[in-house]
């Protein structure tokens, strides 16, 4: 199944959720109970993300395939042009279509390492994401996602420049955007905005992280490229010491920002899930967003 055809089709508002690939068996355990908790909402899709290496890409493929063929979520799989030649994206995108994977975020991804190191492509791959959107598209009847950057990505000399190469991306083939971390909705909205004011209908959807732990605000910070607005510090750095206090105010200002969203005809909530199914299910739940699939209990 198609991530657009689902978000198209959709009659009110929904959510998805992004995991990343186990690192041992235990973390694989942990990562299984939360796909396990989240798939009787009925998210849009699921996906998980793609490393630079091999054990880590492994799991991402493994993984992947048995919530195609282990489960009713729809799967989308993260693929990353770092280290790959064309031959070997070739196989991979092959494999996810053999093992009924037909959803891919196509990414350019970062030097491993120094995410801000020199970029250099494979010698026999390729530079940019844009290349990975037509490669998919070329390879099977795929349903294409790409990242944005409400901020422009950080090696985007301006906005305008971003916005230029983002539709470019999304006019290779790419059926929707999925937003980086931001702190305001006007962040994202302008985004939309831009791309809307650049003739592009694609869907553009934004990436959300519950900010329950001093450090879902730190990885929000280092991700977004952005500083964060003095009325969130003002709110949420007072509790860094109290971790009951942190979460609970954490978590409106995550339903905030949601709500504005969707007033905004925001189609589609993507939550950012550190493997872990709580968060997202009391933000589901506050936010309306939960399927008719009876609720599970929050413990
Ligand atoms: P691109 O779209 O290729 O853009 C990279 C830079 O090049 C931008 O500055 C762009 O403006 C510029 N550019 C693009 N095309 C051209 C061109 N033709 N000529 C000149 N300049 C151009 N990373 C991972 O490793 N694994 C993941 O699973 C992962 N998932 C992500 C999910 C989301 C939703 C987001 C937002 C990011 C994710 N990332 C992931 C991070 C991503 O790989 C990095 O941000 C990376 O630096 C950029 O990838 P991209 O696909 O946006 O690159």
């Amino acid at each position: 199944r198609r991530v657009a055809d689902r978000l198209n089709n959709a009659h009110r508002p929904t959510f998805s959720v992004e995991f990343f690939p186990p690192r041992d068996e235990a973390d694989e355990a942990v990562l299984w109970r939360a796909i396990r908790e989240l798939e009787p909402l009925d998210p849009a899709y699921m996906s998980i993300t793609y490393g630079a290496g091999g054990s880590s890409r492994d799991g991402t493929i493994r993984n992947i395939a048995r919530v195609a063929t282990d489960t009713t979520l729809v799967p989308m799989a993260h693929l990353t042009a770092v280290n790959h030649s064309v031959a070997e994206l070739r196989n991979v995108i092959g494999h996810f279509a053999a093992v009924g994977v037909h959803n891919i975020l196509a990414l350019r991804g970062d030097p491993p390492g120094d995410p801000m190191g020199e970029w250099v492509p494979h010698p026999q791959g390729l530079h940019y994401a844009e290349e990975l959107v037509r490669l998919i598209r070329e390879l099977g009847d795929f349903c294409v996602g790409v990242s944005a950057f409400p901020y422009g990505h950080p090696r985007s000399a301006d906005l305008d420049t971003d916005t230029h190469y983002l539709v470019r991306k999304l006019r290779a083939g790419a059926d929707f955007a999925i937003a980086q971390l931001f702190f305001e909705a006007e962040d994202f909205l302008r985004l939309r905005d831009r791309v809307a004011a650049a003739g592009c209908d694609a869907l553009m959807l934004p990436g959300i992280m519950p900010l329950t732990t001093p450090r879902t605000l730190r990885k929000t910070i280092e991700l977004s490229g952005a500083t964060p607005p003095s009325w969130l510090v003002d709110r949420l750095a007072p509790l860094e010491d109290d971790p009951k206090a942190f979460r609970a105010e954490g978590l409106d200002v995550v339903t905030e920002l949601c709500s504005r969203l969707l007033a905004e005809g925001v189609p589609e909530l993507h939550f950012y899930t550190f493997n872990r199914s709580k968060a997202t299910r009391e933000l589901v739940e506050r936010l309306g967003l939960r399927s008719p699939a009876p609720p599970l209990a929050l413990t």
